[in-house]
């Protein structure tokens, strides 16, 4: 399984190497999708923000649905688990949902969970591999937003399953029972029209406007599902293959699949994240699925246009921060060979040109 272009088996200088040019080539594209990203957001009546696993294998939303990072707000939390009660993650989400009643836009928030259709071992860790408990807690949270923000013609909750051996998703209807299994459309090449009258069976409390913006999203995971396909991609290869542990919030850019592993700072628990993260990695390199180095990348964001520098400067404390407390936990709950193969790359955020710096 070893291949060169993997970044699961490059050498350190060469995976440092790979996260940079990753970093420009998604702030390039960024700066091009800049376009459809206003065309979206001036012509569509909706905005998107999804909950998924920080595994490296659910978070790339963008990749999955052909669309320009950062027309799907991501809120990771690895091992799938929410709750709207978490002070962090709750301000976050509020101060995005206060932004687009602003600008009168619907808000749709994605609570999601995913699975492996050929392998127990490839669901979620996080539920120990159980996806009917997975699901279950999609639809717990998809329940607290609702109980948070009312249901209304402004804000909409819906879940989507996303199943990883294929990349593809599978929308669950206001009745949860009810389901569209994208891999199956796309089988059957199935026309936006008939994709647009599914959603709104699914979910007749849609407005039609924003089902017309979702169509856009699941129209481009039927693109996606395909290329997986042509790509000859085997499911097994969709196995844990982090070689990244990444801190921060910022971590859109890190969209290749299965290379990073996201710890969140937004969840109440975040030594949780981190021990989680951590037991991840140090199976990847026990089971030989990675070489045997890795990379720590803590990253804090900054504002661009702060002339004065301090807002770089806190950033920089921020990063040295993450630093202290996940070193921390790597060296008193985990053997001493793993925090051996680490390699440390402390970064900052620009969050004007989405760039990252190496401090
Ligand atoms: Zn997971």
């Amino acid at each position: 399984m070893t291949h060169s272009d993997d970044p699961a088996f490059l050498t350190v200088p060469q995976k440092k190497k790979f996260l940079l040019e990753l970093n420009e080539a998604n702030a390039k594209l960024f700066e091009q999708g800049e376009d459809e990203r206003l065309k979206f957001f001036i012509e569509g009546n909706s905005v998107f923000g999804a909950f998924p696993c920080g595994d490296g294998r659910t978070h790339h939303l963008s990749v999955m649905t052909k669309t320009s990072p950062g027309i799907i707000k991501i809120i990771p939390s690895l091992g799938g688990l929410f709750k709207i009660g978490w002070p962090n993650l709750q301000k976050e989400v509020m101060n995005w949902m206060r932004r687009n009643k602003a600008e009168d836009k619907c808000s749709v928030l994605i609570t999601t969970y995913h699975f492996s259709k050929g392998s127990k071992a490839r669901c979620c860790a996080g539920f120990n591999g159980d996806t009917q408990k997975a699901l279950a807690a999609a639809l717990d949270f998809r329940k607290e937003l609702e109980l948070l923000f009312g249901k209304n013609n402004n804000t909409i909750v819906i879940t989507i399953g996303i199943e990883t051996d294929s990349d593809s998703f599978i929308l669950h209807g206001e009745d949860h029972h009810k389901t569209l299994d994208l891999f199956l459309l796309a089988e059957h090449q199935s026309k936006p029209a008939q994709v647009l009258s599914e959603i709104i069976r699914l979910l007749p409390s849609m407005r039609n406007d924003v089902a017309r913006d979702l169509l856009m999203l699941l129209m481009g995971n039927l693109r996606h599902i395909q290329e997986v396909k042509a790509s000859g991609r085997k499911p097994e290869n969709s196995h844990h293959q982090e070689s990244v542990i990444f801190m921060g919030k910022n971590f859109g850019w890190l969209n290749h699949p299965n290379t990073a592993l996201l710890i969140s700072t937004l969840p109440l628990n975040i030594t949780k994240q981190a021990t989680k993260a951590l037991s991840v990695m140090h199976s990847n390199i026990e089971h030989g699925r990675i070489r045997h180095e890795w990379i720590f990348m803590p990253c804090a964001s900054y504002d661009g246009n702060d002339k004065t520098g301090i807002s770089k400067r806190g950033a920089e404390f921020r990063t040295k921060e993450f630093t202290n407390f996940f070193m921390n936990i790597l060296t008193k709950q985990f053997p001493k060979r793993l925090a051996d193969k680490m390699h440390l790359m402390e970064t900052i955020f620009n969050e004007e040109d989405r760039r990252i710096t190496v401090i």
